[in-house]
């Protein structure tokens, strides 16, 4: 039995009204175990229940040892939380095009990097950051045993990709956040969560996406998504990146059987609602101008300041590699 923060509990009763006894009792039952597996490796899935939005999901009905099995390290599959993989429907936006940049900017372990590489248009390349470096070991690791070649990993500050004003088509911000809607999942974030750290976690996000704007061309898409449930770090962080960096949202289409919860920022992800766990994504598409429309009354703190202008330059020597590794293994 979980027992909740209290202001936690406040802010969910807030925040779904006569829905928040169903929510508090979707907690309380163990989280649903599924796996996506790879388009390129031929493992088969089994016969199991699909996730309803993503093709190569499926619920398993036990928790197996995953680290026992051989497939697990062949890349067949990846241990994946199933509403994170609801990201495979925002690929209906680069259908039909080849040829594009993608920058996965907080990536490790890795599970929506794997995704975006079987959803990569062909002819298409990957760049997949991690800034913590203790985390880009599994993120490598995860992405090498994938096996799809135009994926470049860079170990570099959000703020750093600024100096390739415009290359990528779509940035992927998949925000360190409180992670409320894993609590079930994961005890430590229940332990961690406090309104504090909802605020702290909500500017951090503000910077990373303002650190890295300028890198995702006009016209460009952004993806943000979190694990967690308050409008901070969801809802008004989209509404700052419209106001303030100059974006507009898309709208994803979905079916009414998925039962996600949309409104004017995004789609969510409640564990009472869906198989799987708490979960938001919106889906941005930068103006043309792509200029600071409204900027900060004061410049955000700089991300980590003991890295700097070395990175920069070593996240910049990567890239032309990568560009004249387009074009093999490419995806459809
Ligand atoms: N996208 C990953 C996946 O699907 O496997 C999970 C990413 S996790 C939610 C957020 C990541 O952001 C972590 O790997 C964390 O190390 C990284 N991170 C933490 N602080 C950061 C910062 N200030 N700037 C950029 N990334 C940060």
């Amino acid at each position: 039995m979980i027992s909740l923060p209290g202001n936690f509990k406040i802010q969910m009763q807030n925040l779904l009204g006569e829905d928040w006894n169903d929510f508090a009792e979707a907690l309380q039952q163990a989280p649903p175990v599924s796996i996506r597996y790879n388009r390129h490796k031929n493992a088969a899935p089994q016969d199991a229940e699909e996730v309803a939005w993503c093709a190569m999901g499926r619920y398993l009905t036990t928790r197996p040892v995953f680290t026992l099995d051989p497939l697990l390290h062949a890349g067949a599959y990846y241990v994946q939380e199933a509403s994170s993989m609801f990201l495979e429907q925002a690929a209906v936006l680069w259908r039909g095009q080849t040829g594009l940049r993608f920058l996965d900017l907080c990536a490790a372990p890795g599970g929506k990097s794997t995704h975006l590489a079987d959803l990569m248009p062909a002819g298409s390349m990957l760049v997949s950051n991690e800034v913590i470096r203790t985390r880009t070991a599994a993120l490598s690791e995860n992405l090498t045993k994938w096996g799809n070649p135009n994926t470049v990993i860079t170990h570099n500050d959000p703020e750093d990709f600024a100096s390739l004003p415009g290359f990528f088509d779509v940035m992927l911000i998949d925000a360190p956040c409180s992670g409320e809607g894993l609590f079930r999942k994961d005890p430590a974030a229940m332990e961690e969560w406090s309104e504090a750290h909802v605020k702290f976690c909500a500017e951090r996000q503000r910077r990373i996406v303002s650190g890295a704007w300028d890198a995702l061309k006009e016209e460009g898409l952004l993806l943000y998504s979190t694990c967690t449930c308050n409008r901070e770090e969801n809802e008004n962080n989209i509404r700052w990146i419209t106001q303030h960096l100059g974006a507009e949202v898309v709208h994803i289409p979905l079916q009414p059987a998925w039962n996600v919860t949309t409104n004017e920022y995004g789609h969510r992800f409640f564990p009472h609602k869906t198989k799987g766990e708490g979960f938001f994504i919106s889906l941005l598409r930068k103006n043309k101008t792509g200029k600071l429309l409204f900027p900060m009354s004061s410049p955000p703190p700089p991300l980590l300041k003991e890295r700097g202008a070395e990175r920069r330059a070593s996240c910049a020597s990567l890239l032309p590699l990568a560009q004249r590794e387009r074009g093999l293994g490419g995806e459809d």
